[in-house]
């Protein structure tokens, strides 16, 4: 691989190192570096150790200023049931017999953050940890004409290699296979896709109906959807993951379509369109506030049911429990990764206790005010990282109703 990185300094301070994420190299091995340079001079003194790489800039990079990086890199990619060694997990990232899908698959400069550094959370056994500032992306691919690519924007064919471009992502991923079968749709100037493995047609075609309908609602509720397209893609494993304009579904959920929308075929599809709107529009720290997305996205869910069938909401409430495998003690909504307490509690919080407070929050403030307020807090932060700060003080503009029993009820710390 050969990558270029332009980098504008918004960060406010003087910057005298970078730090980026290297997530492959989190497999011994897996990240094999041959070149490293910034705006040309080589860079000989850097620390890779895990997913971090550092070093120390030539010459202090002043505010709103920009360096260009080049670095030079081969992947082994793991196979797919090769676990993350730092947390013994199964990744997204890496190959199974039928499938190549990278995520998190080349180094990016972690945001800076003023007064407080680079954010660079460690790995964790469930969750995400990973941070994303936007960025505009240029991709160029050569495969195999036999192998059908899904990635996070349009593919331009011509010359020797596909060209992909991606305006304001977080993440740009691809996932490949022989064996892709493609439905698509148009909503709007907006195509949506589901990528899937053959005799998954039902499914396939139920996770694009989500999808599109999923577009089309959200583009209605919380401001225009970012991209030209979305890809919806079979996964040949059980995790469901959001990138830029893609996302995965799981193989395992798959396996228990039945026909109707309720179901998680349907559900997650539904999910992880919304996290087109929070997590790729509004980005949030995944490790230490990850509610800020998965509540809004659980919570979405709710929308999308109550929107083509509000008979199914009762049942969608009640399924809450089953999908994540019990009925444990819910704590606070504000929790990070690492205070989860494994992923069936970690869940019941962030996305279960988040959604009945944003049920709350709008049972208590009005629908008005509510979807006001959603649709402002994704104009505000757009192309930002949220915080709960931003979403209590955005909240506030639009409404003046008394919301600190809530708050006290949900939270661990005030707003
Ligand atoms: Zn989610």
């Amino acid at each position: 691989m050969d990558q270029t990185i332009v980098y504008p300094n918004h960060s406010g301070e003087t910057l005298n190192n970078l730090v980026l994420a290297v997530v492959p190299n989190m497999w011994p091995g897996g990240f094999n570096m041959s070149g490293l340079s910034v705006d040309g001079a080589p860079i000989a003194d850097y620390t890779l150790s895990g997913q971090r790489l550092e070093f120390a800039l030539p010459a202090p990079l002043a505010p709103e200023t920009m360096l260009t990086v080049s670095i030079q890199y081969a992947l082994i990619l793991p196979f797919a049931e090769q676990r993350d060694p730092s947390v013994e997990r199964p990744r997204i990232y890496g190959f199974t017999d039928r499938q190549i899908n990278l995520a998190n698959w080349y180094p990016f400069i972690v945001p800076y953050e003023a007064g407080t550094g680079w954010v660079l959370h460690d790995p964790w056994y469930y969750g995400e940890h990973l941070v994303y500032e936007a960025a505009d992306y240029e991709v160029n691919l050569v495969t195999d004409p036999n192998v059908v690519v899904a990635a996070s924007s349009f593919a331009d064919y011509g010359g020797e290699s596909t060209r992909y471009t991606l305006t304001a992502g977080r993440a740009f991923a691809i996932s490949a296979s022989p064996e892709f079968q493609v439905v698509s749709k148009q909503v709007g100037d907006v195509t949506v896709s589901s990528y899937y493995f053959p005799f998954y047609e039902n499914p396939g075609q139920a996770v694009l109906d989500a999808s599109a309908q999923a577009v089309e609602l959200y583009s209605r509720l919380y401001g225009p959807y970012p991209h030209k397209t979305l890809a919806a893609v079979m996964g040949d494993f059980n995790d469901g993951m959001e990138y830029s304009a893609l996302y995965f579904h799981s193989r395992g959920i798959y396996n228990l379509y039945n026909g109707t929308l309720q179901n998680l075929v349907v559900a997650v599809a539904v999910h992880e369109t919304a996290h087109q709107w929070w997590f790729e529009q509004v980005a949030n720290d995944q490790a230490l506030e990850p509610w800020l997305d998965e509540a809004l996205c659980a919570y979405s869910e709710r929308l999308y049911y109550e929107t083509v069938d509000p008979s199914l909401v009762s049942w969608w409430w009640e399924y809450w429990p089953g999908r994540v495998g019990g009925t444990e003690a819910l704590g606070w909504v504000d929790i990070s990764v690492y205070e989860g307490g494994g992923f069936t509690p970690y869940t019941n919080t962030t996305y279960l206790l988040g959604a009945r407070f944003l049920e709350d929050l709008r049972t208590r403030i009005g629908d008005e005010a509510f979807f006001a307020f959603l649709q402002d807090y994704r104009s505000q932060m757009n192309g930002g990282i949220a915080t709960s700060n931003d979403f209590f003080t955005i909240l506030r503009q639009h409404t003046n109703v008394d919301i600190s029993d809530l708050i006290a009820t949900y939270f661990a710390t005030p707003h």
